[in-house]
Parts: structure tokens; C-alpha cells; sequence
């Protein structure tokens, strides 16, 4: 048995926050320098505009490192972050946001779907129905490398899932799933797309599975045009199709395998630059990561659930605005202001629906405008966003310290900020975060300069 691939010898991690932080951002900027310098070779608009997001999305400016945070338990912690996101593929530290919004919303959905007892499923092994009860296990499902370029290996790879996941065999043994693909470069520039799952649901016999995969993804190859038997002929037996399945004993483990990047970032550097500039002009990419059955259920049930608060919220901002505007109005025009909401309509709430909102790709700007000028207003939006960005964490953590990338700091603890933190602002504040951190941030304060805040 012979593998192609070579794991890199001296593979350093970085480990302290800081470190954390630079190694995103530069690992971002060395991706926009290879995809750049491809787009300009080949003369490609749309992958010059997506270089240039990249290289924006990499500006040491755009990075923050903050120290002195607090969360919802008035703990304190230091943290790093960008303001404004490219949301690229190719792009590590929006790509490891993107992995902790996933791993977040996996974890709900599990923690939240309980496990059934004891379920009576039809077994393929003993041809009958037994009772079993459920659990979580992880799977790994992958197809022969192809020569193919990348994206027709993922597309092939999510064409094989979706066939799997209408057989009869996936509904009778998995309840629930959250699925992620991925790929590596071997060092014969072939791709190892593969997939990670994460299935709640009955024992699954192995090799059942593997001849039900195998079969998806020889009708996924056939389909692409490729002759499946040809192509796997002489594959050594590690390279062939293979199947993993391994009981689960801790979810935080199991849940950062299956939600983390597409690739590593080292790949985009193997790959040929007109592999590249294909990825980096599609407009719908395959879906990476997404959740099925009962756990998709959940989230789906908490996703509405959150974007009804908002909404909520968000009315409720409408009308006080709405009802200061024309306080307003009825003092400029030396009226008495009749208050109608509530009064008139007894205590009826607004009802409030929900509307989905889809954002324009940017690719389409990019054809119309040319990526030059897209570039030159995308500048404009970023300012923005980081002023934005900016007043919203100054305000939110007024006693913590934000500096950018260039050693730059923008905010520090402000202890005339302290007012904006009294008793008044906040509701019941003496069990609030805001009310620990006050008391913990006097403490260091007296500490650091000798004076206390109040
Ligand atoms: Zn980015």
C-alpha cells in the first residue's frame, strides 16, 4: 500500500493570540499575491476584482487585536478580528470565521436534537426490524483522486452526496447529519476531495456503506463523463474509494473535524494558476458545509426563531424612532402630539413577517463596472464599514484597548466611557456583565495607575 501524499516536515503551529492573528492575515495576503499575479497574467476581470477584495480584506489596517474584552459572564479575555470580511474561499480568516458560525450552529442543532431511546430501523444485515438507539458518529467518505480540475472534483464529490442522501439506505440508518467537504493537493497534482460527517443515527455496517457510496460515485463519475474503471484500474488500494466510521466520545472534537476550512491554506499554492482563476470566478460554489435530517430541522427551528427576535427588535427600534420623529413634528408645529399606537389599537402587537433578503453578487458589479472602478468604489464601502465597525466595538467594550496591525491604537480604556456604563443604562446592574467588569476593571485600574474609577 503505497500513499502519495507527504505530510510537511516541519509543520510549526502558531499558538499565542497574537501570532494567531498575524499568521491569518498574512496567509490571507500571500492567496491575494497568487491569485493577483494569475489574474493579471491571464487577463481575468472578475479574479482581479476577487484578488483585489482578497488583498483589501488583508490590509494590516483592517485587523484589530484587543485586549481587556468582557463576554456575558463579565469575564475577561483578549481577542482579534476584522472589520470588514471578504467572505472568500481563499481567504483563511474569513474562511475560520465562517468555521466557528458553522461549528456554532452544528453544535445548537445537535445539543438540541435528543438522541431517540430505543427505535425500532430495518437492519440490512439481519433483514428485519430491530430496536437500537441512536447515536452520534462520525464518517469519512472518500472517492478516487481525479485529474480533473478542482472545481469539477468538488462537483463531482457533491453530485455522489446528493445522490447518497436520496438512497433508502441513508434514510434507514441516519436520523440526522451535518456534512463538510473538503480536498487536499497530492504532490501528482491530483485532488483528494473527501467528505467529513458527522451522523446521528443506528450502527451502520461498513460495508454496506462502502457499496452504496461506491455506488454514487460511480454514477457521479459516469455522469461527469469519466470512465469510472478505467480511471480506478491501476489506483493503489489507499487511493481508492474509502469509508470511516468511528463512534463519537467527544463532540467538541468531532465537531471541529467536520467544520474547519475547504483546504489548507498551503493548497492554493500548488494548485495551477487556471485551476485557480476557474475557482476564483464561480459564482454558486458547491456547498461546502450543510446540515440534514433531524438536525437541520433544529436549526431551521432556531435560525426562524433568531431572526424573529431581530425582526422584533428591529419594529419595535421603527416605532420608537417613528414616534420621537412626530413628538417632533408636533412640537415644530406648536400642536399637542396625540400618541395612536397602543391607544387606539388596544395592546395589539404588529405582526411581523419574515422576508428573505438575497445579496447581490458582486460579480455582477464587477461585468458592469469593470474591476477597476469596482475596486475604487469597494474602497469607499470599507471606509465606511470600518468607521462603522470601529464606534460599535468602542462602544460596546469602552474599557478595553484596540490597536490594528500596524501597532496603531485606535481606542483605549477610556475611563470617562464609565459614565456610559451607570446604573441607569443598565437593567438590573448589579447581576449585569457590564456591573463585574466595572468592579474588575477598577481593580486593575488601581493596580496599572494608582487611581481608583469612582
Ligand atoms: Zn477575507
Amino acid at each position: 500500500m503505497t500513499r502519495l501524499y507527504t505530510i510537511p516536515k516541519e509543520k510549526v503551529k502558531p499558538f499565542t493570540l497574537i501570532e494567531r492573528a498575524y499568521f491569518g492575515r498574512e496567509s490571507s495576503e500571500s492567496v491575494w499575491k497568487i491569485l493577483d499575479a494569475a489574474a493579471i497574467a491571464a487577463n481575468d476581470e472578475i479574479a482581479r476584482a476577487h484578488a483585489g477584495r482578497i488583498g483589501k480584506c488583508s490590509l494590516k489596517s483592517n485587523h484589530y487585536l484587543a485586549t481587556n474584552l468582557f463576554d456575558k459572564n463579565g469575564e475577561c479575555f483578549d481577542g482579534y478580528g476584522s472589520f470588514w470580511g471578504c467572505n472568500s474561499k481563499f481567504c483563511q480568516p474569513c474562511q475560520k470565521r465562517a468555521a466557528s458560525g458553522n461549528q456554532k450552529s452544528a453544535r445548537q442543532a445537535i445539543e438540541n436534537t435528543p438522541m431517540r431511546k430505543r427505535v425500532k430501523h430495518f437492519c440490512w444485515v439481519k433483514n428485519k426490524q430491530i430496536p437500537e438507539r441512536e447515536r452520534l458518529r462520525t464518517i469519512v467518505l472518500t472517492m478516487p483522486n481525479t485529474k480533473a480540475t478542482c472545481l469539477l472534483a468538488l462537483e463531482i464529490l457533491q453530485y455522489g452526496w446528493a445522490l447518497f442522501r436520496k438512497r433508502k439506505f441513508y434514510s434507514d440508518y441516519i436520523t440526522g447529519v451535518v456534512k463538510s467537504h473538503e480536498f487536499t493537493v497530492r504532490v501528482d497534482d491530483s485532488y483528494h476531495a473527501h467528505s467529513h460527517l458527522l451522523v446521528g443515527g443506528f450502527f451502520i455496517p461498513e460495508h454496506l456503506l462502502k457499496a452504496e457510496w461506491k455506488y454514487c460515485v460511480e454514477k457521479a463519475f459516469i455522469e461527469f463523463g469519466f470512465d469510472y474503471a478505467a480511471l480506478t484500474e491501476h489506483l493503489p488500494d489507499a487511493d481508492k474509494l474509502n469509508v470511516q466510521i468511528k463512534l463519537v466520545h467527544s463532540l467538541d472534537k468531532a465537531l471541529k473535524e467536520v467544520c474547519k476550512y475547504m483546504t489548507k491554506n498551503e493548497s492554493w499554492a500548488k494548485i495551477p494558476a487556471a485551476h485557480l482563476l476557474e475557482l476564483a470566478n464561480v459564482k454558486r460554489f458547491p456547498r461546502m458545509f450543510d446540515m440534514g435530517g433531524r438536525f437541520r430541522d433544529t436549526a431551521r427551528r432556531f435560525n426562524k426563531r433568531a431572526a424573529l427576535i431581530k425582526a422584533r427588535r428591529k419594529a419595535k427600534a421603527d416605532a420608537a424612532k417613528q414616534a420621537e420623529q412626530e413628538k417632533l413634528n408636533a412640537a415644530n408645529h406648536d400642536q399637542y402630539y396625540v400618541q395612536t399606537n397602543g391607544i387606539i389599537d388596544g395592546e395589539q402587537k404588529p405582526k411581523i413577517q419574515l422576508t428573505r433578503k438575497r445579496k447581490k453578487n458582486w460579480r455582477d458589479r464587477v461585468g458592469f463596472l469593470g474591476s477597476q472602478v469596482y475596486l475604487t468604489l469597494l474602497d469607499k464601502e470599507i471606509n465606511k464599514t470600518v468607521e462603522v465597525r470601529k464606534s460599535f466595538l468602542a462602544k460596546k467594550y469602552p474599557l478595553s484597548s484596540f490597536s490594528d496591525h500596524t501597532d496603531f491604537v485606535w481606542h483605549r480604556a477610556n475611563i470617562e466611557f464609565i459614565d456610559e456604563l451607570s446604573e441607569e443604562r443598565v437593567e438590573d446592574w448589579e447581576n449585569s456583565p457590564e456591573y463585574k467588569y466595572f468592579w474588575l476593571f477598577d481593580a486593575h485600574y488601581r493596580t496599572q495607575v494608582g487611581g481608583a474609577v469612582c
